[in-house]
């Protein structure tokens, strides 16, 4: 019985609820991950009483003396974790550090040249009803017929519009992108390159995905995903955009840090220079790749089932369900059922309305953190296979699931 039980029943079970659905069902939501004990005990602490408005050491309150020192680990262990000259770790999510990082490197009117939303690219990078579309001149590129960037296409538009800000980064997209390519597209056009690897970021940290840092003026990513933390974002970058880039987070767009999620952002950072880390991160990308071979199989493709790019690089797949019976709802609702959590998404020019779509995101991180290995995930991407056949058998299925999910118990600690 927490005080938390004795206040407030009711949200009390909402989070006991969520203890027991993360532990019983299998998470395959690409952007979700399990953040460790660790990270969670920082981030429920009493570092959320404190106000902090400004940076370590130069504060606009008194008392900071603790929560200095945990953020200037924080921005310490990131600036190692990715060779980066500058960072700032107070971001309240990816999307306001992608909107303090395009405020600090373009003004409203400005040109901006991204990945196209329905090609996978982000809500921030130009979509019309996001601040980044209402706000800039958005110029979008797309993928191929082979679900790749159109490098060509982004030299084009960029020689055509000279963007202000050249956008690289995806929430949808199976491969690496080639930034030594963007960079020299962006000096071609002297625009900015702002890459946005919220989703990669865990890949970079590890070693198995190339770094930006190397290449872009400006890095932002969130710390929940594949990097594995609290919820949040971060901002890395060349040291002359330093002073730009603080002032749009601090005054610019928030007020005060939040020094608990700082804290467990640094926790994530200690984790993430790990050997286990990296481990981790390299059964993710496995997982993935095992996931496209099981899903690209011959039985598979008979059901009309297909993998975006032929593959992936990363630790996602893009399922394309265009010769499917089932459209995304259907198959999210399948994989549900059975006890795995994954999310619907649209395939390039998806003859299907967003709500619906024809295409479905799977991805690896959090079942990577369970503990999963390749005999797991090879056993999950047949459950998956079998879940989307036209003729499938719950029970059996939901009882496979079970049986991966309490091979590898998910925070056992928490249960009462
Ligand atoms: N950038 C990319 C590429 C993302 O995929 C996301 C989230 O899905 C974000 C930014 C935004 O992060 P948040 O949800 O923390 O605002």
């Amino acid at each position: 019985n927490t005080p938390l039980h004795q206040l407030d029943p009711e949200i009390a079970a909402t989070l006991d609820g969520e203890l027991r659905r993360q532990q019983s069902t299998l998470e395959m939501i690409a952007s979700e991950n399990f953040a460790p004990l660790a990270v969670m005990e920082a981030q429920g602490s009493v570092l959320t009483n404190k106000y902090a408005e400004g940076y370590p050491g130069r504060r606009y309150y008194g008392g900071c003396e603790h929560v200095d020192v945990a953020e200037q680990i924080a921005i310490d262990r990131v600036k190692e974790l990715f060779g980066a000259e500058y960072a700032n770790v107070q971001p309240h999510s990816g999307a306001s550090a992608n909107q303090a990082a395009l405020f600090a490197l373009a003004q409203p009117g400005d040109t901006i040249l991204g990945l196209d939303l329905a090609h996978g690219g982000h809500l921030t990078h130009g979509m019309r009803l996001n601040f980044s579309g209402k706000q800039f001149d958005v110029v979008a590129y797309h993928v191929d017929e082979a679900g790749l960037v159109d490098m060509a296409e982004v030299e084009r538009l960029a020689k055509e519009h000279r963007p202000k800000v050249i956008i690289a980064g995806w929430s949808a997209y199976p491969r690496q992108l080639d930034f030594a390519a963007f960079r020299r597209i962006a000096d071609e056009v002297e625009a900015y390159l702002w890459v946005d690897m919220a989703h990669f970021a865990g890949l970079v940290a590890a070693g198995l995905h190339p770094n930006p840092v190397e290449y872009a003026d400006v890095v932002t990513s969130t710390t929940h995903k594949t990097l594995g933390g609290p919820r949040g974002g971060i901002i890395l970058a060349k040291k002359a955009f330093a002073k730009k880039l603080n002032s749009s987070v601090f005054p610019g767009f928030q007020g005060g840090p939040l020094e608990h999620v700082i804290a467990a952002k640094a926790v994530s950072f200690k984790v993430a220079a790990s050997d286990d880390f990296k481990e981790r991160q390299r059964r993710t990308v496995e997982g993935a790749r095992i996931l496209a071979e099981r899903l690209t199989a011959p039985d598979a493709r008979e059901a009309g089932i297909n993998v975006l790019s032929g593959g992936t690089d990363v630790h996602l797949i893009l399922v394309d369900l265009r010769e499917s019976a089932l459209d995304g709802q259907q198959a999210e609702d399948r994989l549900h059922e059975v006890g795995i959590t994954v999310n619907r998404n649209a395939v390039p020019n998806d003859p299907r309305p967003p709500m619906v779509t024809s295409g479905l995101r799977i991805g690896t991180p959090a079942l990577a953190t369970r503990g999963f290995t390749a005999e797991d995930f090879a056993e999950v991407a047949d459950v998956i296979a079998e879940a989307l056949k036209p003729s499938y058998e719950v029970e059996a299925l939901k009882a496979r699931v079970v049986a991966l999910a309490e091979k590898h118990p998910l925070y056992p600690g928490l249960n009462k």
